[in-house]
C-alpha cells in the first residue's frame, strides 16, 4: 500500500530524519515548514497521512490540527502529533484537537511505522466506502440510509481485561466520561458476540494484552478482526508501559489504537470516544452504499426485484438448477381500464396488493420480480411440472379471487390475471438461457390472453 505522507516541523534536520525514516518503508514524503503551508499543501496534495510538530514558531501544530480538522476537505486525513512535550496537559490538548496519535521525540521507528501503516489502512478503508457511497449517490440512489439516523445508539464498549479488579478501574476511568454503555465482558462472551451479524455487538472493544494466558488479548484481537459480527467492530489495546514491540503487533494485527498502562483516564475516555465517532461515521457510509444497492435492485412501487437482478439472479438459479426451471409471467388482465376508472393512484394500490399476494404464495428461494408496468416474473426454486403447474393456479388465485382495496369509500376492485408458464426442462442447463425460458413463458401468455384471460397456459422446454 503506498502512501503520501506531509512532514512538517519548522526545523529541517527533523524533517529529514523523518523523511529517511519514511521513505525506508517507501513512503512518497512530502514537506512543510510552517503551519501555513501546511494547510496549503494539506489541501493541495490530499496526503493520506500528516505527521504535524507541535511546536512551530508561527502557528502551533495544535492549532493546524483544529484548522484541518475544520475543513471539510481534509477533515478525515490522518494526524499524528509529534512533540518534545510529554506534559498530559499538552497531550489531551492534542487529541481534543483531533489527533489520532501522539508521539514523543525521539520518535521511535518502530511504533512510528506501526501507526503509519494503521492509520493508512484505516484511512483507505474509508476513502474507498466513501468512493462507492459516491459512486451510489451519482447513479441516483442517493437514498439517505432510511431510518439509520434515528437509530444511533450512544455507542456500546465492551472492556476485556485480564481481573475484575483491572477492568473495574477501567470501566470507574471512562464511565462518567463517555457517553455509551460499558460493559466488562469475559473473553469467552467477546467470542460468542463474534458469531453473528448482531447489530447488538460493541462498538468498540477495549482489550488488555495479556488475559489469562499472554499475548491472549493479541489473539483475541485476531479472532475480533475475522469474525463477521465484530469485524467493523473498533479495538483499542491496552498494554503494559514501555511495551512499543507489542503495541506494534497489535497495530499491525488491525488494533485501532494502542494505549499504555498506567494511563490517563480521560486520555483512554478521549481515545474510546474518537473510536466510537469513527465507527460510526463508518457505519453511516456502509449503510448508504447498502441502500443504493438495494435501491439498485428493487421495484420501488412494490418492492420487489426489478428486470435487472431478475435476470441476473435466474442465471444463478439455472446454474443450481440443472436442465432449467419453471418459469411464469404473469400479467394483470385489463388493467389499462383499473387506470381509466379509478385512476393511477388506485392503480399503483392494485399494484402493491398484487406483489404482496403474489409473495405469500412463493417460498423464500423462488424468485418473484415486477419486469414490467403489471408483468410480474417468478421463478420457482426446486419444483416438478405439477408442483410448477399447482402454483400457477395459486397464483392466480391468490390475485383473482378477492378484491383489491383502493382506498377512499370504493367498493374492492377485482382484478384478474393471465400466467405463461415454461414448465421445468430436462435439458443440460448449457443450453438454456434467462431470455429463452422467458421468452416461452411470454408465448405460453400469449395463449392465455388469447383464450380469454384469467387462466394458466402451458409450454414445455423441448425446443430450446
Ligand atoms: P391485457 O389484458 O391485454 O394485458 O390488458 P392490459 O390493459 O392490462 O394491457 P396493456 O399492456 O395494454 O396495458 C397495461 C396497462 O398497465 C397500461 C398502464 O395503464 C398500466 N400500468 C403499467 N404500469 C403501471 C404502473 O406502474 N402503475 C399503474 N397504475 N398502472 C400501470
Ligand atoms: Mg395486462
Ligand atoms: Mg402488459
Amino acid at each position: 500500500m503506498a502512501g503520501r505522507i506531509l512532514v512538517v516541523d519548522d526545523v529541517a534536520t527533523n524533517r529529514i530524519v523523518m523523511k529517511v525514516k519514511l521513505a525506508a518503508a517507501c513512503y512518497a514524503v512530502d514537506q512543510a515548514e510552517n503551519g501555513a503551508d501546511a494547510l496549503k499543501a494539506a489541501r493541495d496534495t490530499m496526503p493520506d497521512l500528516i505527521l504535524l510538530d507541535v511546536m512551530m514558531p508561527d502557528m502551533s501544530g495544535l492549532d493546524v490540527c483544529r484548522a484541518l480538522k475544520a475543513d471539510p476537505a481534509t477533515a478525515d486525513i490522518p494526524v499524528v502529533l509529534i512533540t518534545a512535550l510529554t506534559d498530559r496537559g499538552s497531550k489531551m490538548e492534542g487529541l481534543e484537537a483531533g489527533a489520532d496519535d501522539f508521539l514523543t521525540k525521539p520518535v521511535e521507528e518502530v511504533t512510528l511505522l506501526a501507526r503509519v501503516r494503521s492509520l493508512l489502512r484505516a484511512s483507505d478503508s474509508v476513502r474507498e466506502l466513501r468512493g462507492r457511497n459516491d459512486t451510489v449517490s451519482a447513479f441516483g440512489f442517493a437514498e439517505p440510509a432510511v431510518g439509520f439516523e434515528g437509530k444511533v445508539h450512544p455507542g456500546r464498549i465492551a472492556l476485556v481485561a485480564p481481573g475484575p479488579k483491572g477492568a473495574v478501574l477501567w470501566k470507574a476511568a471512562i464511565d462518567d466520561r463517555i457517553g455509551g454503555e460499558v460493559r466488562i465482558i469475559p473473553r469467552e462472551t467477546a467470542l460468542t458476540e463474534a458469531t453473528s451479524e448482531d447489530r447488538d455487538a460493541p462498538d468498540v472493544f477495549v482489550i488488555s494484552v495479556d488475559l489469562a494466558q499472554r499475548n491472549e488479548g493479541l489473539r483475541l484481537l485476531s479472532d475480533l478482526r475475522s469474525r463477521p459480527g465484530t469485524r467493523h467492530a473498533a479495538t483499542v489495546m491496552i498494554l503494559p508501559e514501555g511495551d512499543t514491540e507489542r503495541a506494534a503487533i497489535a497495530l499491525d494485527l488491525g488494533a485501532n489504537d494502542v494505549l499504555h498502562d498506567p494511563f490517563d483516564a480521560k486520555e483512554l475516555a478521549i481515545r474510546i470516544s474518537a473510536q466510537l465517532e469513527r465507527k460510526r461515521q463508518i457505519d453511516r457510509m456502509r449503510a448508504g452504499v447498502r441502500a443504493g444497492l438495494d435501491a439498485a435492485i428493487t421495484d420501488p412501487l412494490t418492492g420487489l426485484y426489478n428486470r435487472r437482478y431478475a435476470l441476473h439472479r435466474m442465471e444463478q438459479m439455472m446454474a443450481d438448477v440443472g436442465g432449467g426451471p419453471a418459469v411464469m409471467m404473469i400479467d394483470l388482465d385489463f388493467f389499462k381500464n383499473i387506470n381509466d376508472t379509478y385512476g393511477h393512484v388506485a392503480g399503483d394500490k392494485v399494484l402493491q396488493q398484487v406483489a404482496h399476494r403474489l409473495r405469500a404464495q412463493l417460498r423464500s428461494n423462488d424468485l418473484l420480480a415486477r419486469i414490467g408496468g403489471e408483468e410480474f416474473l417468478v421463478v420457482l426454486a426446486d419444483t416438478d411440472h405439477e408442483g410448477a403447474t399447482d402454483c400457477a393456479e395459486r397464483l392466480r388465485h391468490a390475485v383473482g379471487g378477492a378484491g383489491f382495496d383502493i382506498g377512499g369509500n370504493a367498493a374492492p376492485v377485482t382484478v384478474t390475471a393471465s400466467v405463461g408458464l415454461s414448465l421445468p426442462g430436462h435439458l443440460s442447463s448449457l443450453s438454456v438461457t434467462p431470455e429463452m425460458l422467458i421468452h416461452q413463458a411470454d408465448t405460453a401468455l400469449y395463449g392465455a390472453k388469447a383464450h380469454g384471460r384469467d387462466q394458466v397456459s402451458l409450454v414445455r422446454v423441448d425446443a430450446a
